[in-house]
């Protein structure tokens, strides 16, 4: 009788301290564009309110190249760009032919430039069911398969009605519930982009989003479900001045690589396909010419960007200085605000992380990370292994309530 009561009790602190697969929900938000600062410099209300009652980061550092594609797909595969794929939001791919454009729907569904596991398949592949609400490679079957609810994306639906399925998703019986969803906002990218991160226009979009996030929250907490909350960003928002001479002409470039080489142009950074005595020419070329950008062989970009073994990356990649931006036509391109420059230099870059609900701890402050641990977090929140990626569970373990 001794022995099954203390089987009993050693079960029940058992399950406790080791929750299984099964018993916990997550849903990943991401604000698109919300720089690590704003929450201080605008004091928004619900967020100060969830930072109170959960674990914040001073920061979460994006992946190289600070763009929306290859950091909303590190996020979910725990991946740096140089090893998941997705190098750019425009890349040119030499075995299809391609330059891939996230504003291609067909190039955006198509697996072939999705590397790694996402998390709707880890989490699949673990017995259970995932949902999206847009999230870049989640209309795409990766590893052979789709999320179990998913989204084409749509800027044009509201954000109510994001929330909402959500919330009806996690209203679902137990056996259909999904246990990861992710649910994604751009509006805060585009404002700031179109009148910069100090206006008043980007204020009231901050005001917005601290509104959905006090709604969304509310929501969750009248489920009475073990949902953990995950707040993120991809990257923030540098400012920008609207003069020439901050744009850095390289028609003269253009005109030398025409039909020698390709060339795609991100704006705070650019890719140039080329090889043998071509690559030469023009990299000497570039180096001559350098001020306000450097150059880098594919081969020789820093450490940190992982960005080296991949060959969707420019054999020649120029990174631009903070606030200056590539261009061909400096009249086009207009644009108060910027992303893309180094993350781990560029304080501006610098993007959120907030967790909260009953497997997070609370009023807890956590150093700067880089985005590609968040994956593992999950994964541990939701009682699966990883599969080998580049981030480790290690990192945020802490902020765990096990
Ligand atoms: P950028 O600021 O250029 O890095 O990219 C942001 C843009 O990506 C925004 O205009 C979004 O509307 C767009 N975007 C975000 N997610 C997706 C998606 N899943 N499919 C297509 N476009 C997306
Ligand atoms: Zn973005
Ligand atoms: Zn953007």
């Amino acid at each position: 009788m001794r022995k099954i009561a203390f089987l009993l009790y050693f079960s029940l602190v058992f399950q406790a301290a080791w929750p299984q697969s099964g018993t916990s929900y997550v849903v990943l938000v991401s604000f698109d564009g919300f720089r690590y600062d704003y929450v201080e410099k605008y004091d928004l209300e619900n967020f100060n309110q969830l930072i109170i009652e959960g674990t914040a980061a001073e920061k979460m550092i994006p992946s190289f190249p600070s763009k929306t594609f290859p950091n909303h797909y590190s996020i979910v595969t725990g991946l740096y760009p140089g090893n998941h794929g997705l190098v750019d939001n425009t890349f040119y791919d030499s075995i299809s032919n391609e330059t891939y454009k996230i504003s291609n729907r067909d190039m955006v569904r198509n697996s072939f430039y999705y590397g790694g596991m996402p998390l709707w398949q880890l989490v699949q592949e673990n017995g259970m069911k995932s949902a999206s609400y847009f999230w870049v490679g989640s209309e795409t079957a990766v590893a052979g398969s789709y999320p179990d609810h998913f989204k084409y994306y749509d800027e044009s639906v509201g954000d109510q009605e994001r929330i909402n399925a959500v919330i009806n998703w996690l209203r679902l019986p137990e056996e259909d519930r999904p246990h990861f969803i992710s649910l994604y906002f751009s509006f805060i990218d585009h404002v700031t982009h179109a009148h910069g991160p100090d206006a008043p226009e980007s204020e009231k979009a901050l005001r917005y989003a601290d509104q959905l996030l006090g709604e969304l929250k509310k929501q969750i907490e009248s489920l009475d479900l073990p949902v953990t909350l995950i707040i993120v960003s991809d990257h923030g928002m540098y400012p920008m001045i609207l003069d020439k001479e901050y744009y850095i002409d390289l028609s003269g470039i253009k005109d030398i690589a025409e039909n020698q080489a390709k060339i795609v142009n991100n704006g705070s950074h650019m890719h140039i396909y080329c090889d043998g005595e071509v690559k030469q020419r023009i990299l000497k070329q570039l180096e001559n010419k350098e001020d306000h950008f450097r150059t880098y062989l594919r081969e020789n970009t820093p450490d940190r960007w992982h960005y080296n073994g991949n060959y969707r990356i420019g054999d020649i990649l120029l990174v631009a200085e903070p606030g200056f931006s590539f261009s061909f036509n400096p009249n086009d391109n207009k644009h108060y605000g910027a992303h893309g420059y180094d993350p781990y230099t560029t304080p501006e870059m610098g993007a959120i992380f907030y967790a909260w609900g009953p497997r997070i701890k609370k009023n807890k402050k956590i150093p700067a990370f880089e985005n590609i641990h968040v994956y593992p977090l999950i994964a541990h929140i939701l009682g699966i292994e990883t599969p080998a990626i580049d981030g480790s569970v290690r990192v945020l373990q802490d902020i765990v309530v096990e």
